[in-house]
């Protein structure tokens, strides 16, 4: 490899990247599509409640998931909000603390105390065998979160929840598309959550979705969205504005019609990003089950840094200096974050494994704004970075 350790952004050479290059940049579709569409929409001057474009998207993700129901929304932390409002959920919940701070923050919003809950090292998801120690007369329910669009153990923490007269919900943020045991996650628990964010794998602008098959948990649901709204006087629950508008709904099915493309895309440069960092000593890329279909949103390396001899936080620095702006998340962990790390100071004594892959994980650039080009040269430079670490480290000090 040629580039000499001095050259590294870092050390004062020139960055590797003009431009910088993004984790989570918005996949686009037709833009002409999206273009007749509005036309359509402003034609008819409907611009929201349950406009034409909202009624197609909920149909159509509700046939694609297979699912009796979906209620589209203005984002996924609202709809995670009204979800846990409809089902119940009082006093306390347990989630992952290792998500996205929106998953906890949907609860204590309301005045539920999520109680944080470690992971499995292996699939980085909420480890069902650490649930029950976490049950008090407070729990209410378990939220379980499909982090980088694999399925945790639904069957384990339904057993759980069952066993208790738990309820429980997804955060599904991740995983559209995506499928656990042959099928499309939506239909597990009593409603699962989308995620239609400019950063999510099928963007609609802003935008969300409660998908359940429990026709009276629905209606309630379809109601709450809309200020508790029954009829055109008439109020029957506190209720919020969570609907979704006709220009998200409209972006959302444009997406939809390109997601075979998004999938290829993200897949092929996942297997590229496979391939360039396979045999680098101590960096592991985050693997999917055989026999699914996912998305490949993600792109998750693990960085071991006795065998790497780089920590996490030196390589992203390294990565970040040649404007490839890699992202530590779900560093520090919602425990970590206020207020929940004034609540419970000490959270992380119950959370080993959530507190050691904090300090590990670094997703990675990708979907359809990256090249296969830039894969190549994000991979070389990890290549040289940890090739080079005794010399780089010495020459950043
Ligand atoms: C993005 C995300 C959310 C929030 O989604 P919004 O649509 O931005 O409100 C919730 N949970 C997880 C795991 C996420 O990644």
């Amino acid at each position: 490899m040629k580039r000499s350790p001095n050259d590294l952004a870092i050390l004062g050479g020139m960055a590797a990247f003009r431009e910088p290059l993004h984790v989570g940049r918005p996949n686009i579709g037709d833009r002409e599509y999206l273009m007749a569409l509005l036309q359509d929409m402003f034609d008819r001057r409907w611009l929201t409640n349950d406009g034409p474009f909202v009624i197609e998207f909920e149909r159509r993700i509700a046939m694609m998931l297979g699912v009796r129901h979906c209620v589209a929304t203005c984002n996924a932390t609202v709809a995670l909000e009204i979800a846990a409002r409809a089902a119940g959920f009082t006093g306390e919940v347990i989630v992952p603390s290792f998500t996205f701070i929106a998953t906890a923050h949907a609860l204590q919003w309301q005045g539920i105390t999520p109680v944080f809950c470690d992971i499995d090292p292996d699939t980085h998801n909420i480890d069902p065998d650490r649930i029950e120690a976490l049950i008090t007369p407070r729990t209410s329910g378990i939220i379980g979160v499909h982090l980088w669009g694999r399925a945790c153990n639904v069957e384990a923490i339904e057993r759980i929840a069952h066993r208790y007269g738990l309820g429980v919900i997804y955060d599904a943020a991740h995983a559209f598309g995506c499928t656990h045991r042959g099928k499309p996650i939506g239909s597990a628990g009593r409603a699962e959550i989308f995620s239609f964010h400019a950063t999510k794998f099928l963007n609609a602008f802003e935008g969300g979705a409660v998908v359940t098959n429990d026709d009276e948990l629905a209606g309630k649901i379809r109601l709450m969205k809309n200020f508790g709204f029954d009829g055109v006087d008439q109020v029957v629950y506190i209720g919020t504005n969570g609907k979704m508008a006709e220009t998200s709904a409209a972006m959302g099915l444009t997406s939809l019609e390109r997601i075979d493309h998004f999938t290829a895309v993200n897949r092929e440069n996942h297997d590229r990003y496979r391939n360039g960092l396979r045999d680098i000593p101590g960096i592991s890329m985050l693997t999917y089950a055989q026999g699914e279909t996912y998305n490949y949103h993600y792109v998750v390396l693990e960085i071991n840094e006795e065998q790497a001899g780089l920590s996490r936080d030196t390589l992203c620095a390294i990565l970040r200096a040649e404007n490839v702006l890699a992202r530590r998340y779900f560093y520090p962990g919602c425990h970590r974050m206020e207020p929940y790390r004034s609540y419970f100071p000490h959270a992380g004594l119950l959370l080993p494994e959530t507190e050691r892959l904090t300090t590990r994980v670094l997703s990675l650039p990708t979907g359809t704004a990256v090249g296969t080009e830039h894969i190549e040269k994000v991979c070389e430079l990890i290549h040289f970075a940890i090739g080079h670490a005794p010399a780089v480290i010495q020459a950043m000090a």
